[in-house]
Formats: structure tokens, sequence, C-alpha cells
């Protein structure tokens, strides 16, 4: 028989065997695949030969770029040495002790012990099972409810996916389902009322998760995750004095604070963790994308005394502590990340931060006086541009015309990758873009900009 493959294009042969994520699936038999073959620096280039600035770093991930070799190096001398081994039954491995150790030392507050996972989704899944198991340890099995916010992203895993606070995460998925509770979107453009000061908006919310957990009852209430800046929601920075007030109210009712930095980790918003940036003082902590730079699957769950405590106690009485991942801590990806710390440390990534982060936010910042454009975002080297069809009245366009995914498909043409979350235009380039190249970015982006104009106005 012939193999399927032959004389085919890469994109024929993924439109019959690619069940794509994130992904309509019908209209991707029409449109077919983008193939990216190969990257260099902030770029990627497809089967064209084609460049694009990848305006987010793939999936807010590749921190250093295509095509770091001492990341190859790293990965391929683990791979000669230890391709696999593992972390359950006292077993254990120098890439993973060298990067939990790593961590503990990097931690902006005091953290006990690092559980490492494959993935954001995994690490906060983790959490979860934590909370639960540390619940029965501290004989309070019924304060186990965690509070997500609305528009928030934490992964996709069924418990994960139940936090995520985004309908299309929900819908068809019969999710979410019940002790998953709900506090308000710290989005002051969006949702302050008419005149509201953005402390006075951040009182209100922690005002209202008061109320939330008072009517639910503060005995059953276990947990609030958060992300410093909410990146798939449409990156959202939180509001002056958000995170003092919120920790107050957690702190009143012995709810922990779960802090999902999986985004906002190793630089993006400025500081090494967003949890420094806003003044957070999280009892666990999630990290995942820029922890290897995208370049091989891992993620990381610190967690402080006040949890590890209880969950070993109850380890040792249960005789197990029944969790882990076959790939959790993989000695490649432990060694890679290893890798990338030290080039974050070694290059002073902080520092180039500090230099181009207001280039790029200027830059956004430049397209306020754009017809499309009703609000810009950021910080650090994230950013978004929210579109509006009414400026003066924040009116949002009628979501079928997706304005938001109009603006990424001509971006696409004029050569730069990015990614909208509605109608908010999302910017999270590599962390090692330069000057010139934010230059260039923000160029073929305003390019993609008036002509969506041309087609939205016509
Ligand atoms: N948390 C946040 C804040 C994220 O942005 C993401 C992924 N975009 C996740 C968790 C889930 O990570 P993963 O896709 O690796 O499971």
């Amino acid at each position: 028989m012939e193999p399927r493959h032959s004389n085919r294009t890469t994109a024929e042969r993924d439109i019959d065997s690619v069940l794509h994520p994130y992904t309509n699936l019908i209209r991707h038999k029409e449109v077919g695949p983008l193939v990216i073959t190969h990257g260099q620096g902030v770029r990627v280039f497809d089967e064209a030969g084609k460049d694009y600035i990848e305006g987010l770093a793939g999936l807010w991930c590749t921190s250093l770029g295509w095509g770091e070799e001492r990341l190859v190096q790293a990965a391929s001398a683990q791979m000669r040495k230890l391709p696999f081994y593992h972390l359950f039954s006292h077993k254990t491995h120098d890439p993973a002790v060298a990067l939990c150790d790593r961590l503990l030392g990097m931690a902006p507050v005091p953290m006990s012990k690092v559980f490492l996972a494959g993935s954001g989704s995994e690490a906060n899944d983790t959490a979860i099972k934590l909370i639960h198991y540390r619940a029965n340890a501290l004989g309070k099995p019924a304060k186990k409810k965690i509070i997500a916010r609305e528009k928030a992203y934490h992964g996709v895993t069924v418990a994960t996916a139940a936090l995520t606070g985004l309908p299309f995460n929900h819908r068809g998925f019969d999710l979410p389902f019940s002790g998953v509770l709900r506090a308000g979107c710290p989005h002051h453009y969006r949702f302050a009322q008419p005149g509201e000061s953005e402390e006075a908006f951040s009182t209100r919310l922690a005002a209202e998760l008061d109320a939330l957990i008072v009517a639910e009852g503060p005995d059953t209430v276990a947990a609030f995750f958060a992300e410093p800046v909410m990146g798939a929601g449409g990156v959202i920075v939180p509001p002056a004095g958000y995170f003092p007030k919120i920790q107050a109210v957690l702190d009143k009712y012995d709810v922990l604070l779960v802090v999902d930095e999986v985004i906002c980790g190793f630089g993006r918003t400025g500081r090494m963790f967003g949890t420094e940036t806003f003044g957070i003082r999280p009892d666990m902590m999630t990290l995942a994308k820029g922890l290897s730079s995208g370049y091989a699957p891992i993620s990381a769950l610190m967690v402080n005394e006040r949890v590890y405590g209880p969950v070993a106690e109850e380890s040792g009485r249960i005789g197990v502590f029944g969790h882990g991942y076959t790939y959790g801590g993989h000695p490649v990806s432990a060694a890679v990340a290893v890798e990338t710390l030290n080039i974050y440390a070694e290059r002073d990534i902080l520092a180039h931060i500090a230099k181009v982060g207001p280039v790029l936010q200027d830059g956004l910042a430049a397209f306020r006086d754009h017809p499309l454009v009703g609000e810009k975002r950021g910080i650090g080297l994230i950013g978004a541009l929210e579109l509006v069809a009414d400026k003066a009245a924040k009116t949002p366009f009628d979501p079928k015309l997706a304005a938001g995914p109009l603006v990424v498909a001509k971006a696409q043409n004029h050569g730069v990758i990015l990614r909208a979350m509605g109608d908010s235009v999302a910017f999270s380039p590599p962390l090692v873009i330069s000057e010139a190249e934010i230059a260039e970015l923000l160029r073929r982006f305003g390019k993609a900009l008036d002509e969506a104009h041309g087609d939205l106005t016509r």
C-alpha cells in the first residue's frame, strides 16, 4: 500500500491527520495550516521562506528566542548521559535537584519545596490536588472550594479548565464543576464604574471577594488562584492597590493564595516574578513557559511550609503521596531549564527588559490615537491593545466582525505573528528582542491595523 504521505504537502497531510488544539476544526479543513519550518532569534520562517517576527514568543514562552545553541547543547549532553529517569519512590537525579534548588534560591517569598511537572496545566492541577490533600490533612475536609476570577486562565485539564474563566474553555465540556467560585475580573477599562478610580475599583473587588467568602462560609473556602497579569484573558494588568487589598481578605479568612506565574515568571513583567512586580505573598507559585524558554516541556509548583507541612504529614499517614507524572522533572527538560536560568542571569535579562520594555510600551501607547484602539495595557514586555467600535463609548465590535482575529490575520500577512483574545491583541515577544526589532514589529502591526480599519469601517 502507498504510504499516505507520498507526494503530498505537509499542509495536506496535516489536514488529514492532525487534530489541532485551539482551532475551529471545520474551518481548518478549508484554510489549512501555516507550516513553520525553523526559527532564528525573534523570527520564525514558513515553508516559502517568509519571515515572521514572533510577537507572542510562540505561546508566551520562547523567552530566549529561536536558535539558542546553549540550550541545544544542554539538551543533547543530558540526552546522552541520562535521557530518562524519574523522581518516584525515593529516586532522584542531578538536573532535577539542581533545578529545584535553584528555584528555591530565586523564590521571591520563602518557599519550602518544588514539585516538577510537564506543563502549566499539570502544575496548577497539582496545586488543586494539594489544596484538597491539605484540607483533609488538617481535618477540615469541608474547606476545599477554590476561587478563580472571570477571564482567568489556569490550564485545560478537567480541574484547571474549571478554574479558567473563559467561556470557550467550558462550552461543550460540561465545565466548570461545583466547588469553583468566581471572583470579579480586575479589568478597570471594562468593569470599573464610570468615574471609579483604580484604587476604588480595587477596594470594591476586595469587598466583593470578602462578601463571596462570607456568603459561602469561610470554613468552606480553601484557596484563591490568580495570574499577576492575566494573560489569555486579554493581558489585564491589575489596577492600583489590587493585590494588597485582595491579600488582606484572604489572610482574614485563612484562604491560601496560589499565584500562577506561568506567563509572568522569569522577567515578563520587568521583575523576575510578577509576584515581585505587584507585591504579592503567595503560598504556592506555578511556573512554566519561560522556565525552559519553551525549548523543553517543564513546569514547577513551589509550595511554602504552610502547604508542604500538612501534605507531608498526610502522606506519612496514608503511606504514600499518591501523585506524580512519568515526565515530571524529566532530566532533559530540567537540564534545559537550569541552562535557561543560567543564561537569564549571565546576560542580565532583567537589565535588558528594563531597556527595551519601555520601547514596546511607548510604541503600543502611540497606537492610542488610532481610531480602532480603545485601550493600551501593559508592563515590562507584555502588552495589549483593545479594539473598539466607538472609542468614546468604549463600545465593543459586534463579535460577528471578529475584529481582533481580523487584525491578527492581517498582521500575519505583514510578517508578524500575534494573538487575539476577543478584540484585545496581545504582545509578548521574546525577552531578547532588540529595540530595532520592536520597531519593526510595530511597523508591520501598524500596517495591519490601518488595513483592518479600512475593512471594518467600509
Ligand atoms: N496558566 C497560565 C497563566 C497560562 O497562560 C497557561 C498557558 N497559556 C497555563 C496556565 C497552562 O499551561 P499549559 O498550556 O502549559 O498547560
